[in-house]
């Protein structure tokens, strides 16, 4: 169980292949999108597939309520009330919602949080959307639970995140939020660097390893300085008109990056999984 967890990236790697819906299928609920109240928000579904996405969107309308309540304990509450979720029916329908580009990028996707147009100077997310791949339909409770939530996170910093904000950052950012503080996994060989976007850019399990660490960092953060200073290294070093990483290490941490490493690596051999 925890293995399964552990393995789990924000964008979880899908292990079932969706089944494609047969032809002259009647699509249930497919057309207008369905909006749920959950507390102040609103839940607009949107099913672009047959009875599986419908099952999926009724699971994630079941979960919504406690993954708002974890990202607002988080991130607070000033985030569009209005949360747009989209389930599509078949791999080239997600990776047209997703944004397009090679479809290899999009194999192992469950989920994206995705916008048209974002302008965190203005704090404006355009035509913002989660979006499921089929996929998803076979995930289980908490895993679905986890990428909903990590999704969610993105949802509401959208528009406080720059465009060129450090992408392992708000993915390790957005892990901590979603993941349940389970002990932490064995990390061999010991990381002797930051995590970099250059790791979460290659597909499988390399990608999910480097999702692993920049959630652990993230973790590390939380755990030893607390939650409200990662949320303030998040906005350092990912809001509009942020400093580079080290900077922004520097101003919310009070240490130079080796030393936030060096901290990082002691932190992780005190964990009890060692
Ligand atoms: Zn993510």
């Amino acid at each position: 169980m925890l293995a399964v967890e552990l393995a789990l990236s924000a964008i979880a790697v899908i292990g079932q292949r969706p089944t494609p819906p047969r032809s002259g299928q009647p699509s249930v609920g497919v057309g207008a999108p369905q909006r749920l109240q959950v507390g102040d928000r609103t839940l607009v579904m949107t099913n672009l597939g047959g009875p599986q996405a419908q099952d999926l969107l009724t699971r994630i309308a079941a979960d919504m309520g406690q993954a708002v309540h974890t990202v607002e304990a988080f991130w607070g509450t000033d985030w569009p009330h209005d949360v747009d979720v989209v389930a599509t029916g078949s791999q080239r329908q997600f990776e047209e919602r997703a944004g397009g580009g090679p479809a290899a990028q999009w194999a192992d996707i469950a989920a994206i949080a995705v916008a048209d147009h974002v302008d965190p100077h203005r704090r404006v997310a355009l035509g913002q959307r989660i979006v499921f791949a089929p996929g998803a339909s076979g995930m289980s409770e908490s895993a679905l639970r986890i990428v909903l939530t990590h999704e969610l996170f993105h949802y509401a910093a959208r528009a406080d995140t720059a465009v060129d904000a450090p992408r392992w950052l708000t993915e390790g950012v957005a892990d901590y939020v979603a993941r349940p503080h389970t002990p932490v996994p064995d990390v061999a060989p010991p990381p002797t660097a930051l995590p970099s976007d250059a790791d979460l850019a290659a597909p499988g399990q390399q990608r999910s390893q480097a999702y692993d660490r920049a959630w652990l960092f993230a973790l590390f953060v939380a755990d030893t300085r607390g939650a409200p200073t990662l949320r303030a290294l998040y906005r350092a070093a990912c809001g509009d008109g942020h400093t580079d990483l080290s900077g922004a290490v520097n101003d919310v941490l009070g240490t130079d990056t080796a030393g936030a490493v060096a901290d990082w690596q002691q932190w992780l051999t005190r964990q009890p999984a060692h």
